[in-house]
């Protein structure tokens, strides 16, 4: 075991400080990890305050995590020390169902084991990426190209991800008419993706504030939602609109402004459940979905995607005194686009 340096909430709602946690010995396939940088994801702030159900604490918040291996186990074969590797919101999984042999472990039916906030094939919690270092069995590692700064790629391992998936698993690309809800963390990593990938791009906002950042990230249009004329305006517009935000949407609204066989895909959950007439994608054969981050093999294929196109996120970096106060901003949608903590000043 080894004790390191790391922020955590000790119950529900309280705010994150300075403590230590044990990190296991390395075992035969594990990887340590010294922590460079750790991304703030809304999910943090969400878990830390319960606001998805009940939570383990003290919760190490984090799963966002770039870094370098420093000490591999014994059976390790696809990591070095010195690597640049990343992990995002899993760190192990039961293997052996049809999702985990597919590759898509994020819907394990056995049960996967997430990088905080979980409890580990050991019995012991998780603990994730605001401390100094990490174990992760190499299986669920996955490596950092050249191409991407560590800062700039910590936000890839779940908004990265979260967006890269849908996008792909929706056929986004060329001749695809493809809409963003949502210009913050998620949002802004989908819009640099779904522009690399070659769709049309047309970002969502709630004002017009964000307009000059949404295109130059990549958008080719920007639409006010608290403009009803936006609503008239983009009616059956859109093959593929993905939700990046977490806040009640109408969706009937959001619906309309499907093509025919169209999707509406969400990435962001609110709190509380939200209600739907059915007739919105009756007609029109549209589909209503949902997606959660990505598989391992996908993760990879992601950061491989956004070395080959230049693409990071866009981030605040601070310190990890200032934890505390970047979730109030976060909430306040006040962060352009992602906060990173400096894994140093932990
Ligand atoms: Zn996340
Ligand atoms: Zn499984």
């Amino acid at each position: 075991m080894t004790t390191v340096a790391a922020y955590a909430a000790p119950a529900a709602k309280a705010p994150l400080e300075r403590t230590t946690i044990e990190r296991r010995a390395v075992r035969e396939h594990d990887v340590l990890i010294d922590i460079k940088f750790a991304g703030i994801c809304h999910s943090d702030i969400h878990q830390v305050r319960e606001g998805w159900g009940e939570a383990i604490f003290p919760m190490v918040p984090g799963h966002e995590i770039a870094g370098v291996v420093s000490e591999v186990g014994p059976g390790v074969t696809r990591y070095k020390v010195g690597d640049r590797v990343g992990v995002g919101c899993m760190v192990d999984s039961c293997r052996e169902c049809d999702n985990c042999r597919a590759g898509k472990e994020q819907y394990c039916t056995g049960g996967n084991v997430m990088t905080y906030n979980g409890i580990g094939k050991d019995g012991e919690p998780t603990h994730g990426g605001y401390s100094e270092k990490i174990v992760v069995d190499e299986d669920f590692v996955v490596g950092i190209p050249e191409g991407i700064s560590l800062d700039e790629a910590a936000p890839l391992l779940c908004a990265g991800i979260t967006t890269y998936s849908p996008l792909r698993h929706w056929n986004a690309g060329p001749g695809k008419k493809v809409a963003i809800v949502g210009l913050g963390g998620l949002g802004h990593m989908a819009v640099k993706i779904a522009h690399a990938l070659g769709a049309e791009v047309t970002v969502l906002s709630q004002s017009l504030r964000k307009k000059d950042d949404g295109l130059r990230l990549g958008a080719d249009h920007y639409y006010a939602t608290a403009d009803p004329a936006t609503f008239e305006e983009l009616k059956g517009a859109f093959d593929l609109i993905v939700s990046t935000v977490s806040a009640p949407l109408d969706l009937g609204a959001y619906l309309s402004l499907l093509r025919t066989d169209g999707a509406l895909v969400n990435v962001g959950a609110p709190e509380e459940p939200v209600s739907l007439n059915l007739f919105s994608v009756i007609g029109g054969r549209k589909t209503l979905a949902g997606s959660s981050i990505g598989g391992i093999r996908e993760t990879q294929e992601m950061l491989d995607f956004c070395a080959e196109h230049g693409i990071g996120a866009e981030i605040e970096l601070i310190g990890a005194a200032e934890i505390n106060e970047a979730y109030e901003r976060v909430l306040n949608s006040d962060v352009r686009y992602r906060f990173v903590i400096d894994a140093a000043t932990i």
